[in-house]
């Protein structure tokens, strides 16, 4: 098992003080584990910096959906239909264990929608090039009914296929796979100030926020992958460019049994405004979102308003009329770093790549562009912004090319080959897994529960619980989590404060919040 702990950290920290690095990357979230993974494994010498830990920020508070988007094709972004396919598909080889496919039904009002939704899913295939994950088809009432029985008024719809996963867990497997590669890692650690020489950025000052003392950490070539706070990286250094619109979305989770269905459903909002909820079984639960609104406040902590509530639960009501409120469980809210506008209004440097952004800036965000900007100002200070979850792996690509070609490196990236914790047959080893739980007096689902979580480390988790039967026993009475995983937390997954543990790591806070009030007091 590779270690990935707060020794391993502090270790890196003193090893990125005392050497100048080819990357120093900004940002523990998807874009920057993705970064440091692609530049390790080609060689490069790289450290990653997080400040608080790894997805806590926009990547553990998505939908959780490796996903075409399917819903691009209404704005005609068919190349971002095209990537997120073809990255789905790479992500499913790469890591079978976090990703899922799961099927995913649409009731439609009326015959015409229904085969518009069809000619979509028939474009949907198209631009799969071979590489869709299921039949998508038309589905007649009773077919949904089965499926989803809580559905009020079961109609005829349309079936088709995404991925889910953890987006928390994913981000981590993706860092600890940098590290792997020889990066070196550590969250808690934040940038304070960017170092620069004779007009380059040449590195960054770092406040370890557990020991307490700032590093300065100095590299060829520095990545800002910070997210929504790109554009304040980019302040340290320079007048920040806007490029950035964030904007929110929030995701309420329904009690277990609330929400009868086995798969996953699309239910149409009730505001009129064309807009569709998923509603996705996850852990025991259902979770249903997005909003996705224009956000102006404070970057560091979106809450969940009475309107985003209300948004999310009325559509949820009419589409499963024995909700209520008391049913709502969880929450969370996050920041989409969405692209404004064009390219960056100044140079300075080299001039600006930015590889796409949105040609307007409209006035609902839900228009704004999923694509992703790449730009060098002012020199040194390589930024990544935009994007999705799901297309992580080719952005890096893109930003490491980019860093490759500015530092005269001559190799190509390797991560459409990396595996991300799992190696082998993922229905045997489940089926290992299983067997093994039940030696052990466990459920069988929580031995499939260890392969989802720790995938190849399944059998040190087990191994553990063999050890010591307490370990095997759940960490909150009605949650899925076992005691095992706080203990791994901490060893194999850099957890340094009982947040991470209860927030990144189980998402115990998304399963209950009474588990976050309790970790407050
Ligand atoms: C509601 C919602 C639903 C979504 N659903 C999906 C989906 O289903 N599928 C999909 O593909 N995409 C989805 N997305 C988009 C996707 O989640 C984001 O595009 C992606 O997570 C952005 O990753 P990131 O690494 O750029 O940003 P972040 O995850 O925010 O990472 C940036 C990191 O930088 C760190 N940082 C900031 N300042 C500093 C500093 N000074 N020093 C060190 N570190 C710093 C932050 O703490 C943060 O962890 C969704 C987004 C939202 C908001």
């Amino acid at each position: 098992m590779l270690a990935f702990s707060a020794e391993t950290r502090r270790a890196d920290l003193e090893r990125m003080a005392d050497r100048q690095l080819d990357l120093l990357v900004i940002g523990g979230g998807i874009i920057g584990s993705g970064v440091a993974l692609d530049a390790a494994s080609r060689g490069l010498s790289v450290g990653l910096v997080e400040r608080d830990d790894f997805a806590a920020g926009t990547s553990g508070r998505s939908s959780r959906l490796i996903h075409g988007g399917v819903r691009y094709l209404e704005h005609y972004q068919f190349d971002v239909v095209h990537e997120s396919l073809r990255e789905r598909a790479i992500l499913l080889r790469l890591a079978p264990h976090l990703i899922e496919p799961i099927p995913i039904y649409t009731p439609t009002r009326t015959r015409v929608q229904r085969h518009f939704f069809r000619l979509g899913l028939v474009a949907y295939d198209v631009l799969a090039f071979g590489r869709n994950i299921g039949r998508d088809r038309y589905a007649g009432a009773s077919e949904i009914a089965r499926a989803v029985p809580g559905l009020g008024r079961p109609r005829p719809g349309v079936l088709y296929h995404e991925c889910r996963t953890d987006d928390a867990r994913l981000t981590l497997e993706v860092a600890r796979t940098a590290r792997a590669y020889g990066a070196l890692v550590a969250n808690h650690a934040e940038v304070t100030g960017l170092l620069s020489s004779e007009g380059r950025v040449q590195g960054a000052r770092v406040l370890d926020g557990i020991g307490g003392e700032s590093l300065d950490v100095r590299a060829r070539l520095t990545v800002n992958a910070a997210g929504v706070w790109a554009e304040a990286i980019q302040g340290l250094a320079t007048d920040a460019p806007k490029l950035l619109r964030p904007s929110k979305g929030v995701h309420l989770v329904f009690r277990p049994g609330a929400v009868e269905t086995r798969t996953g459903v699309l239910v149409p909002s009730v505001g009129h405004d064309g807009r569709f909820l998923f509603v996705i079984p996850w852990g025991g639960r259902v979770y249903a979102g997005t909003t996705d609104t224009a956000y102006d406040g404070d970057l560091e902590g979106p809450t969940v308003t009475p309107q985003d509530f209300d948004y999310i639960f009325d559509a949820m009501q009419a589409s499963f009329p024995s909700l209520t409120r008391d049913d709502v469980v969880a929450s969370w809210a996050g920041l989409r770093p969405l692209l404004a506008g064009g390219p960056p209004p100044h140079g300075g440097g080299p001039s600006p790549t930015v590889e796409e952004s949105a040609h307007h800036v409209r006035a609902r965000t839900a228009d704004l562009s999923r694509k992703h900007a790449l730009y060098e100002t002012p020199p040194g200070l390589l930024t990544i912004t935009g994007g999705k979850l799901t297309a992580f792996r080719s952005m890096a690509e893109d930003a490491v090319d980019s860093a490759c070609r500015d530092l005269g490196i001559r190799q190509r990236s390797r991560t459409r080959l990396i595996a991300l914790g799992f190696h082998g047959d993922l229905a045997v080893a489940l089926e290992q897994a299983q067997a093994e739980a039940v030696r052990l007096r466990l459920p069988p689902q929580a031995g499939r529960r260890m392969v989802r979580r720790f995938g190849d480390d399944w059998t040190e988790a087990l191994e553990r619980i063999r050890e010591d039967g307490s370990l095997g026993q759940p960490a909150v009475d009605g949650l899925p989590v076992l005691r095992v995983e706080l203990d791994l937390a901490r060893v194999r997954e850099m957890a340094l404060t009982d947040q991470d543990v209860l927030v990144q790591r189980t998402r115990m806070t998304t399963m209950n919040r009474m588990v976050e009030e309790s970790a407050a007091r």
